[in-house]
């Protein structure tokens, strides 16, 4: 703790935060009881007549529309000493301040808060969470400004979870808006697991109403899976990581050095219901590397003003569920046939939806602003499902075609090495298919053809090479309904070669 405050104390002369321009928020969490969250905000006005200021309409890892301009209240501009000044809003988003050619302006507003979720702030008397582009506005034009946050610990509240660098007891500072529109803050009367390194950096897991259950031993595995991630891509890019548990509830959003989830710990000891949160959790850590780093060009830097859409979806959400299981079997959590049935079932659900007809994965990414996360199933496919079945088979094709040198996992640190950490950018669709093809040795464009195109899904033409099979039978469903049923086995009599690839693939 105490060096991770000497570490920030550091940054913050280093990137001249003595500078002027710093942009001051202080959160009030004393209107609990009505759901509102407090902010006061000064920046200075660089001798402008007239600023803007905009509320982000989106959250990165959240592809919807949110509008979160339409819960800010009670809005007030005044001078440092106090005189008010005149405002106007622009549409839902926008407020313009006339200055008075005064050097800084104070805004007051209150955030309408009405229910948890990881997508927008919320409060009540229990705890606050603050969601940064559902709360802090930003100066039109001067995203790049440092920003210092005071969050206060009223209410009988003990402790705050955020991935921001403390300056200072419930002080936080991000060197700039991009960083603070990526560090959510819970506070609240919460409890802290036990907490470890790995390669020397901290990961806490700190939470609200995380219920009873062995924290000790959920940190055990936790440990592994970030030991194995990182093994994977080989580095750890950040100084410290939290696990931010909001609460019982469902969803989580990735950060850089971060992640809120919906926790509950409560029936953690049903060996099912703990699998599937250690893959959940697994998901949400990997997307460190894949999609907040490892990105698709569109994502970063963003517009946090419109849609920012993307074909590559199937990259960022389809491989992070892809390698949810990869990451768990190597870290000797679930075993090689508990991967296998969950991709059996992946592939039926997929083959049961007739979305598949209708929509390419990759139209599937640039329409979630219109389908929602998870598609309109009958009418569109969800990348959470056919994005792990490409990945599944482009990670087969690459491992055969370069007779086991490669897999998707050399892809994977290609992407991360040369776009993300020299190139300091996101890939293009054409980058991901080349370093796919780079890494195979050849080319593979009927396996880029299942992005594209709708041509049916030939499994077998490259599961057979892992030693797997798969067939199709008609079933009935609980409902009754006629529904496809997926069969996926191991070959009786593998050769070597399938065997090699195989054990590449699991343990
Ligand atoms: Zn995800």
């Amino acid at each position: 703790m105490r060096k991770i405050i000497f570490a920030a104390a550091v940054l913050f002369t280093q990137v001249g935060f003595a500078q002027k321009d710093t942009v001051y928020f202080k959160v009030n969490t004393t209107n609990a009881k009505a759901n509102k969250i407090g902010v006061s905000m000064t920046f200075k006005t660089g001798g402008k007549d007239i600023v803007d200021v905009k509320m982000p309409v989106w959250s990165p890892g959240y592809y919807q529309l949110m509008n979160y301009g339409k819960t800010v209240k009670e809005f007030k501009a005044a001078t440092n000493d106090g005189k008010s000044l005149s405002w106007q809003q622009m549409g839902t988003d926008t407020w313009r301040i006339a200055t008075k050619g005064v050097k800084q302006v104070q805004l007051n507003y209150e955030i309408q808060t009405e229910r948890s979720f990881v997508a927008t702030s919320y409060i009540n008397e229990e705890r606050a969470f603050i969601k940064p582009t559902a709360t802090f506005l930003g100066v039109e034009g001067a995203l790049h400004l440092p920003a210092v946050v005071t969050v206060p610990l009223e209410n009988g509240w003990t402790r705050i979870a955020t991935g921001l660098d403390s300056i200072a007891k419930g002080k936080y500072v991000a060197k700039d808006f991009d960083i603070l529109y990526d560090c959510p803050i819970l506070v609240g009367d919460l409890q802290e697991l036990p907490s470890f390194k790995v390669k020397g950096k901290m990961h806490r897991f700190i939470g609200f109403k995380m219920g009873n259950f062995d924290g000790g031993g959920l940190m055990k595995d936790l440990e592994k899976i970030v030991t194995t991630a990182s093994n994977l891509i080989g580095d750890i890019p950040y100084d410290h990581y939290t696990f931010i548990a909001m609460g019982p509830g469902a969803g989580g959003i990735e950060q850089l050095n971060s992640t809120a989830i919906g926790f509950s710990g409560e029936g953690l000891n049903n060996t099912g219901s703990r699998n599937r949160m250690l893959s959940f959790l697994a998901h949400e850590y990997f997307h460190h590397y894949n999609i907040k780093r490892i990105r698709p060009i569109e994502l970063g830097p963003f517009d946090y003003s419109k849609p920012n859409r993307t074909n590559s979806l199937w990259v960022g959400e389809g491989l992070t569920v892809y390698y949810e299981s990869i990451i768990l079997n190597r870290a000797g959590i679930i075993n090689k046939q508990d991967v296998i049935d969950g991709w059996r079932g992946t592939i039926q659900g997929f083959e049961n939806n007739a979305g598949r007809k209708k929509q390419t994965l990759a139209q599937s990414s640039a329409n979630t602003w219109e389908d929602g996360p998870f598609g309109k199933r009958g009418e569109t496919i969800s990348f959470y499902e056919k994005g792990p079945i490409v990945g599944l088979l482009l990670d087969i094709e690459i491992r055969s075609a370069s007779n086991n040198k490669k897999s998707l996992d050399d892809v994977m640190r290609y992407l991360y090495n040369t776009y993300y950490k020299s190139g300091g950018r996101g890939f293009t669709e054409a980058e991901v298919k080349a370093a796919c093809e780079q890494m195979a040795g050849t080319k593979l464009d009927e396996l880029f053809d299942y992005i594209y195109t709708l041509k049916e899904v030939d499994y077998n033409k490259y599961l057979t090479k892992a030693g797997l099979t798969i067939s199709f039978s008609e079933d009935k469903n609980q409902k009754g309904e006629t529904i496809t049923k997926a069969t996926l086995l191991q070959l009786e009599n593998p050769t070597t070669s399938q065997q090699t690839i195989l054990k590449g693939l699991l343990k």
